[in-house]
C-alpha cells in the first residue's frame, strides 16, 4: 500500500511540473462498481468496506484531475485501484466462467479524438484497463482478444500474473455453489467517466463479465458503443448490467447519439435508455457531459456508485436513487 501511495505521489508531482495548458478549472469524476446483486441485509462492516473503497477510488481520480491531470489518466488509475480490490468484479475479484476461470474484458475511450482500446478474454493480465489503454496508444488497432492480446501485453510490458491470482479466497467455493444452482448473476464490473479541466471526456470499463458465462463469451464492457463510449461533442458513458441487453441496445453510443442528433439532455438520454429501452433489472450507467452535467441511473435495486467534482460535491452510495 505504501508503495502505491508513493507512486501516486510521484505521478502527481511530475504532473504538476509538466502541466501548463489552459484550463477551465472544472473537473467531474463519476464511478460505478456494478449494478444489482447487493443485499440490503449485508453486514454494516461490508457496506462500509464497499463505500470506503468507492471513496478511495474517487480520491485517486480527483487528485489526478485537481493537479491538472487528464481524464484518461484519471479513469485508468481509478479502474486500476478497483481492479486490484477483490470486492469488485474486475481484475482480482473477477467472477468465474462455467469452467471456473477468470476471463476479463475492458475498454477505454478518449472523447478528444474518439481514440479507444478494448481487450477481451484475458486470463493473465493483472490490470486489463491498462492493456486496453496500450492497445489505444501503442497499437494500430482498437480491439485485441485472448492470446493475441496477452502476447501484445508482453511486447509493451503490461504485467501478467498466474491465473490463480484471480481466484481469491471464497470465490472458488462460491463458484461451485453457483454452478450447482445453475445461477446466472448480473452484477459486478467497474467503470469511471471523467471530464477534466481541459474539457476532455474519457470513459473506462473493466469486468470479469457475468458469473458462469460460457468460455469465450464477450460482454458489453469492451464493445465500444455498447458498454463504453466517449465523445467530446456529447458525453462519456460507462455501463454495467446484463451485457447482452446493452449490446443489443447499443446503450452507451445511443446516449451520446440522442444528445448529438436530438439535442436531448444527458439526463433525458440516459433515462430513455435505462428506463424506457431496457427492462427492469437489466442494469445501469454513469455518464458525464461536456458541460460537466452528470447522471447515475439504474433499473436494478442497487448500483455501487459515486461522484466527485471540483466544486466540492462528493457522494458514494449503494441503494436508493
Ligand atoms: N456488463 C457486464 C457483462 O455483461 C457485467 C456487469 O456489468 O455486471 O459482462
Amino acid at each position: 500500500m505504501k508503495t502505491k501511495i508513493f507512486s501516486l505521489f510521484f505521478f502527481l508531482f511530475f504532473l504538476c511540473l509538466t502541466v501548463n495548458a489552459q484550463t477551465t478549472g472544472k473537473y467531474v469524476l463519476v464511478i460505478h462498481g456494478g449494478a444489482g446483486g447487493m443485499d440490503e441485509q449485508m453486514p454494516d462492516s461490508l457496506k462500509q468496506l464497499y463505500l470506503t473503497s468507492l471513496d478511495e477510488a474517487l480520491e485517486i481520480g480527483s487528485l489526478i484531475m485537481a493537479s491538472g491531470g487528464s481524464s484518461i489518466d484519471a479513469v485508468e488509475k481509478v479502474i486500476n485501484y478497483l481492479e486490484d480490490n477483490p470486492l469488485f468484479n474486475a481484475g482480482k475479484g473477477a467472477v468465474l466462467t462455467s469452467e471456473g476461470k477468470a476471463e476479463m474484458d475492458a475498454a477505454i475511450m478518449s472523447g478528444k479524438d474518439l481514440s479507444c482500446g478494448s481487450v477481451t478474454g484475458l486470463k493473465t493480465i493483472k490490470n486489463p484497463i491498462s492493456l486496453a489503454r496500450a492497445v489505444m496508444e501503442k497499437s494500430p488497432h482498437v480491439f485485441l482478444a485472448g492470446l493475441g492480446a496477452e502476447k501484445f501485453a508482453k511486447e509493451v510490458g503490461i504485467k501478467s500474473v498466474n491465473p490463480k491470482y484471480f481466484i481469491e479466497n471464497n470465490r472458488y467455493e462460491k463458484w461451485i455453489k453457483e454452478r450447482n444452482e445453475i445461477k446466472k448473476k448480473k452484477k459486478g464490473t467497474v467503470g469511471a467517466v471523467a471530464l477534466d479541466k481541459y474539457g476532455n471526456l474519457a470513459a473506462a470499463t473493466s469486468t470479469g463479465g457475468m458469473s458462469m458465462k460460457k468460455p469465450g463469451r464477450v460482454g458489453d464492457a469492451p464493445i465500444i458503443g455498447a458498454g463504453t463510449y466517449a465523445n467530446n461533442k456529447t458525453c462519456a458513458v460507462s455501463c454495467t448490467g446484463w451485457g447482452e441487453k446493452f449490446i443489443k441496445n447499443t446503450v452507451a453510443f445511443n446516449v451520446s447519439a440522442m444528445m448529438e442528433y436530438k439535442n436531448m439532455s444527458l439526463n433525458d438520454a440516459a433515462n430513455e435508455m435505462i428506463h424506457k429501452r431496457l427492462n427492469p433489472n437489466d442494469g445501469g450507467l454513469i455518464a458525464v457531459d461536456k458541460d460537466g452535467n452528470f447522471t447515475l441511473q439504474f433499473n436494478t435495486q442497487s448500483m455501487l456508485r459515486g461522484f466527485a467534482t471540483s466544486d466540492g460535491k462528493r457522494e458514494v452510495k449503494i441503494w436508493g436513487k
